[in-house]
């Protein structure tokens, strides 16, 4: 099933499919961990705060994140305007049962893909009628991808989303 039912076609009759990343584009674990424990918003995508990386915090957490993370500020956008969401995010194993009931919660029924960052970067080249909605600054080339701006990615040349109102404009404009 393709991603989003807008019911309407481009000037090539073909629908245009909007993919989302999970997490820094629909989750907030970054939110999650600075109002717990008062992580700051990392300006690298490895970061360590405290002497502890991402994973380790996860860990002191008791990988309750993937579960108790509030939705980001673009969710009620991406909600407002996308019917059926098709999300592909790259979970570990262990987080993919909390993250399923977070998506049951936040999204209800979805399409979801567990796709590493390679594996969606395939995907997309293979599938040319689909844009990708990410936050992650490890993709080679962002050719159909659209950069949710994070100051961990500001270095990737790419299209970038800064504000709401700009994710808004597009979903409408993509839906045409
Ligand atoms: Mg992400």
């Amino acid at each position: 099933m393709h991603g989003l039912s807008w019911g309407n076609k481009t000037t090539k009759e073909m629908f245009i499919v909007i993919a989302f990343d999970l997490d820094g584009v629909l989750r907030d674990l970054q939110g999650y961990l600075r109002t717990k424990y008062g992580v700051p918003l990392p300006s690298v995508w490895f970061f360590t705060y405290k002497g502890l990386g991402f994973w380790e915090w996860a860990e002191f957490d008791n990988n309750k994140m993937p579960l108790l993370a509030k939705p980001t500020k673009y969710y009620n956008t991406i909600r407002k305007h996308c019917k059926n969401i098709e999300i592909w995010t790259h979970q570990y194993p262990h987080w993919r049962p909390l993250t399923k009931l977070w998506i049951k919660k936040y999204l209800g029924d979805c399409t979801v893909r567990f796709l590493t960052t390679k594996q969606k970067r395939a995907r997309l080249d293979r599938c040319k009628d689909t844009i990708l909605i990410e936050d992650c600054p490890n993709f080679k080339s962002y050719d159909r991808i659209v950069l949710i701006d994070k100051p961990y990615n500001r270095n990737i040349k790419a299209k970038r989303i800064k504000k709401v109102g700009q994710l808004e404009k597009l979903l409408l404009k993509e839906g045409k």
